[in-house]
């Protein structure tokens, strides 16, 4: 379809083309415009193509008329990542392209639509006898597959099969201006079977946030599914040999995918559990026997409240790990827990692991803190030997804030991973009293959120975490960190040498020569 540029608003032209019923505009767009921490300028209209010619017209329509162009996948993220930094723009949410496109157990692969979620691919995969390598975010409830490779995300998997980008085989791009770019063998009209051909181009576009064009479609690779898993948590009394732990077992190569805690964030889990089994109570009540929240109730009771030993311990580390045969698995895990005993961990019941891998995505009740708290975290990527003395200084930095942060309501708690042999993930999440959001409701079950403490913003509160979070982000990169989920939130283009600058603002002119694609998305 050709289409006139335009010099007005393209939203009545998007409405011909579309329908009335895929173009959100007026009070319905904040919803999709407010992530989790904030929203920014609101959009035009929110666009739901339902196939990705309507995806491509939809590009073209913006472009021509000179609107940027954000795309929202689950808005699963925290870092200002699909937010409108402009005022003239659309929002694309891809919530409509959520079809498998392709299932090719025989070839090892599957080809899905970028908006399917995460949780639909693995309902979907469960019926074979296989899965994706990585498989998905804790947010796979929502976060779609396009939006995790726009953004690097990891967890399930991540420990054996590395980052979200590292399953992926080929993608199909729909660049500015409306074309469809595809990578790997698919390039030259062949099937989507193979990554490597040629310089690596999918990975052009691997943690691109978006900015480089827009995910349609992704084929990523497929394995067996191990039949048989055994969980293994340990206690550290300090992040000393919590770090160590994870660095060790990171070598060994073990297991499937793990994540370790610090107490807070421990106790906020209990706690909220409570409130999630009430919630699942209830809800299961109105529903069939079979209702998957009475599944939810039983496995967050079991999971978090299994374990008395989990909220006194300083430091928990959880890890799944998978097998053939049943002797495999626990001959793993028996060794994995040689290497962690050997570095100062104590074992504890492990059921938050076994719970995670019967529930890998639950709805986002992590949203918000336990008493309903705004909740929002914060990461960075160190080499392993650097973690000892940035944890000294997260600490000195926590200690000068105590008294403000006490008076404000203000707590935060940690999460940590080895990502790979070489890399440690410590990520710090706020919680602090205000009102929910936009987000919330489009995001949470009604009866959930209703049930919740509800408080109104402090402007003090709200400039404290947004200063903290900034001061923070300067800490991480004065201590060598690096970040996945850049979005608009940490620092990329005016920290990376200009030789790689220049390259990258070329490729970024090259696929959208007007800037629209997500202005502002990796300080490109
Ligand atoms: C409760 C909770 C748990 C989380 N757990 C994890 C975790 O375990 N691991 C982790 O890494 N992150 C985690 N996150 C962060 C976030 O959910 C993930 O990074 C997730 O992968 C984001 O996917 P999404 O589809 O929601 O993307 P969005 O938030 O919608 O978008 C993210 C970025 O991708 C871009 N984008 C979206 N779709 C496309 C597309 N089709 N083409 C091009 N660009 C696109 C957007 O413009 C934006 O820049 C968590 C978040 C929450 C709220």
């Amino acid at each position: 379809m050709s289409i006139p540029a335009l010099d007005i608003s393209p939203v009545p032209r998007l409405i011909q083309l579309l329908g009335s019923d895929k173009v959100i505009i007026g009070a319905g767009v904040a919803g999709y415009a407010t992530d989790v921490y904030r929203s920014r300028e609101m959009p035009l209209a929110v666009v739901r193509p339902a196939s990705v010619a309507d995806l491509q017209d939809t590009v073209r329509l913006a472009a021509a008329a000179g609107t940027a162009i954000f795309t929202r996948g689950g808005g699963a993220s925290y870092t200002d990542a699909y937010l409108p930094s402009v005022r003239h723009s659309i929002l694309i949410d891809m919530g409509g392209l959520n079809r498998i496109v392709e299932l090719n157990e025989h070839d090892g692969y599957v080809t899905v639509e970028a908006g399917i979620t995460w949780a639909a691919l693995k309902a979907a995969l469960d019926a074979t006898a296989f899965r994706t390598p990585f498989f998905g975010p804790f947010s796979g409830y929502a976060a779609t597959v396009g939006g995790s490779i726009s953004q690097h995300a990891i967890s399930h998997g991540s420990s054996a099969h590395g980052i979200s980008a590292q399953s992926v085989v080929s993608l199909d791009i729909v660049t500015a201006n409306g074309a469809l770019l595809r990578t790997g063998s698919a390039a030259r009209g062949a099937a989507p079977f193979s990554r490597w051909y040629g310089p690596d181009l999918a990975g052009r576009f691997c943690g691109d946030c978006g900015g480089f064009g827009i995910k349609a479609r992704a084929t990523l690779s497929l394995r067996k599914r191990r039949p048989f898993a055994e969980f293994c948590s340990v206690a550290f009394p300090d992040m000393a040999r919590l770090a160590e732990g994870l660095r060790r077992a990171a070598l060994e190569g073990l297991d499937d995918e793990h994540f370790a805690m610090d107490a807070a964030m421990s106790r906020g889990q209990i706690k909220r559990q409570a409130r999630i089994s009430k919630f699942a109570t209830a809800k299961a009540l109105v529903g069939s026997s079979r209702s998957p929240w009475q599944g939810l109730k039983q496995l967050v009771r079991s999971g978090w409240g299994g374990s008395r030993a989990l909220g006194a311990a300083a430091y928990s580390a959880h890890f799944i790990v998978e097998g053939d045969e049943s002797r495999e698995a626990r001959a793993k895990a028996r060794r994995l827990l040689r290497v962690l005993i050997a570095a100062g961990g104590a074992v504890i019941p492990n059921t938050v692991p076994a719970m995670v891998r019967s529930m890998p995505f639950a709805p986002l009740f992590n949203t918000l803190g336990p008493d309903g708290e705004r909740w929002v975290p914060l990461h960075g990527y160190l080499p392993h030997s650097n973690v000892p003395e940035f944890d000294t200084a997260v600490r000195d930095f926590f200690a000068r804030r105590t008294a403000d942060m006490e008076r404000l309501g203000i707590w935060y708690g940690g999460m940590f991973m080895a990502m790979g042999s070489s890399a440690f993930l410590y990520e710090l999440a706020f919680y602090w009293p205000g009102a929910h959001t936009p987000y919330h409701r489009h995001t949470l079950p009604e009866g959930y959120l209703g049930a919740l403490p509800q408080r109104p913003n402090d402007a003090e509160t709200a400039a404290f975490i947004d200063t903290m979070k900034r001061d923070l982000v300067a800490l991480y990169g004065a201590h060598g960190a690096i970040h996945f989920q850049l979005g608009k939130a940490y620092p990329f283009g005016s920290v990376i040498a200009a030789e790689s600058l220049e390259l990258l603002r070329a490729i970024k002119t090259a696929v959208d020569p007007q800037g629209l694609m997500n202005p502002g998305a990796l300080e490109l």
